[in-house]
């Protein structure tokens, strides 16, 4: 299994390098050049397996020779292990009326559905870079990224402890939630670093790019990425798909063909959806559901992918999805420039691919420079096969969790990112059951847990007359959290400054 970018400069990249690069030189992100098939009989032999059984069998597909079958299930396994329930990703029914469900993707160690990912890749850096010192020794890898929350603590709990492995999150000083900063904070581990700065999310993310741009300073410590555009994170995620599809074919469901609705920012979560149909899953429609920065849905409704530059980015109840751009939609465009903008004259599959490579790294051009670009209307009808799209503003957030939390006898609290996608899917109840003449199965996939956006849900909730209790919703592990010990690096709005620290905890001084 060979990886190429999405913009046309590199290919031939073994899985193992790929997962420690992260973007590709040429600034496209990684693909898989060709998709696996799975097994004739995957339906079958696979009904069965466990969480970490399917996903083993999942990511060994695409780890080529790198990683051994066996291999891969003891990662897997230890990935999966830190969960709190069995089951990973447990399907439960929101709706019975309406054959809606709740796909819980939060019950790993942080509690939002990173952890699917980030689990499995904190496990696979530590492999490779063992690995390789057991050939030749100082193989390391130093972790930077900036978080407003979700992504940093998945990554610290993902990366804590690895060897050969340092983690440094920056995040803006007093502008993350309470309960995420303590989560990030009280994580006490050797090799854990927070960094809280005098800024702005933004300021965080140009401080670590900045340190990307400096290549002496990139390669001295191998600075290492862990956003959404590493290619295990989406290849880890394809799984819960699956297992959700199996749930259903378990309950009795003669072969379920759901429409998955999934709350969607960067276009991570839901493209391991798109990849899952690629292989074969049955989907009815992938579902993108966004907040107030709906440039998704404002691409399948015009086929124009526009940065909304004037507003910027707009602040939310559901802030993990509060993004100005979706880096990983670059992506799904892929194989749509392939598809449909090509040329039909172009016959030869190669020529095809290195074309659709061309064509994205003039898309992405054109975004940079003017703010937007168009696709064809043959790509558009194609995008529109697949995915479906609304979106959800911020009264019909707290509306949708108030709702839900009201029902008798069966209330269920939903979180502010899953609200929103719970909210597109009963607006487009009448299309979904138009898919087909029997009964439709709708998936909303659930994000977070709702006591990590505490203070949205307990707004939309106790505005309602209720009177809910932020101790009440709290999972155990969060219970006494706020008071635990903490650790975190005060440091100056400044790359330097940053630099300075992360040198001086590589030679050991701090
Ligand atoms: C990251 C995140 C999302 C958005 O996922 P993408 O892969 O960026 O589309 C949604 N909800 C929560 C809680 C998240 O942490």
């Amino acid at each position: 299994m060979k990886y190429r970018s999405t913009r046309g400069q590199i290919e031939g990249q073994s899985f193992e390098s790929v997962v420690l690069e992260g973007l590709a030189a040429d600034g496209g992100l990684y693909i898989p050049e060709q998709l696996p098939a799975l097994p004739l009989d995957w339906q079958s032999a696979w009904s069965k397996l466990t969480f970490a059984e399917l996903a083993t069998e999942l990511i060994s597909l695409f780890v080529g020779d790198d990683i051994s079958h066996s291999d891969v299930a003891v990662l897997v396994a230890k990935s999966y292990s830190t969960f709190n329930t069995a089951d990973v990703t447990p399907l439960v029914s929101l709706d019975p009326s309406t054959n809606t469900h709740i796909l819980e993707l939060f019950h790993g160690p942080t509690f939002a559905f990173k952890d699917v990912a980030l689990q499995f890749l904190g496990n696979l850096f530590e492999f490779f870079l063992e690995r390789r010192n057991a050939h030749s020794p100082g193989h390391k890898i130093t972790v930077v990224g900036a978080t407003s929350g979700d992504t940093g603590s998945a990554a610290i709990y993902g990366l804590r402890g690895k060897k050969n492995v340092s983690v440094f999150i920056l995040h803006p000083k007093g502008r993350v939630s309470p309960i995420q900063e303590a989560q990030m904070t009280t994580v006490l581990d050797d090799n854990v670093h927070n960094v809280s700065v005098t800024g702005t999310f933004d300021d965080c993310q140009d401080i670590v790019k900045q340190l990307f741009g400096r290549p002496a300073f990139k390669k001295e410590h191998s600075l290492g990425a862990i956003n959404s555009i590493n290619w295990a994170r989406i290849l880890a995620q394809i799984t819960y798909y699956f297992y959700a599809y199996f749930a259903l074919v378990r309950q009795g469901i003669k072969d379920p063909k759901p429409v998955f609705v999934v709350p969607s920012g960067n276009f991570g979560d839901i493209l391991a959806g798109f990849y899952a149909r690629s292989l074969g899953l049955p989907v009815g429609k992938l579902v993108i559901a966004t907040n107030a920065n709906d440039i998704l849905d404002r691409f399948l409704k015009s086929g124009r992918y526009e940065k909304n530059s004037e507003q910027g980015v707009l602040a939310t109840p559901s802030p993990a999805m509060d993004i100005l751009v979706s880096s990983n939609f670059e992506r799904f465009l892929w194989y749509l420039a392939r598809d449909y903008e090509v040329p039909a004259s172009v016959t030869n599959h190669e020529q095809r691919e290195a074309q659709a490579g061309e064509i994205i790294a003039q898309w992405m051009d054109k975004l940079k420079s003017e703010g937007s670009f168009a696709v064809s209307p043959q790509a558009l009808e194609a995008a529109r096969q697949i995915f479906w799209s609304s979106n959800c503003n911020d009264a019909q957030t707290y509306d949708t969790i108030a709702k839900y939390y009201a029902r008798e006898p069966s209330a269920y609290l939903l979180d502010p990112h899953t609200a929103v996608g719970v909210y597109v899917a009963e607006t487009l109840r009448s299309e979904i059951n138009r898919l087909s003449d029997s009964d439709m199965h709708t998936i909303c996939l659930s994000t977070a847990h709702p006591a990590k956006f505490s203070e949205a849900v307990l707004k939309a909730v106790n505005e309602n007359g209720h009177h809910l209790d932020f101790q009440s919703i709290l999972p155990p592990p969060f219970v006494g959290l706020l008071e635990k010990p903490r650790r975190c690096f005060e440091c100056d709005n400044s790359v330097d400054a940053v630099a300075d620290y992360i040198v001086k905890v590589a030679a050991g001084d701090e």
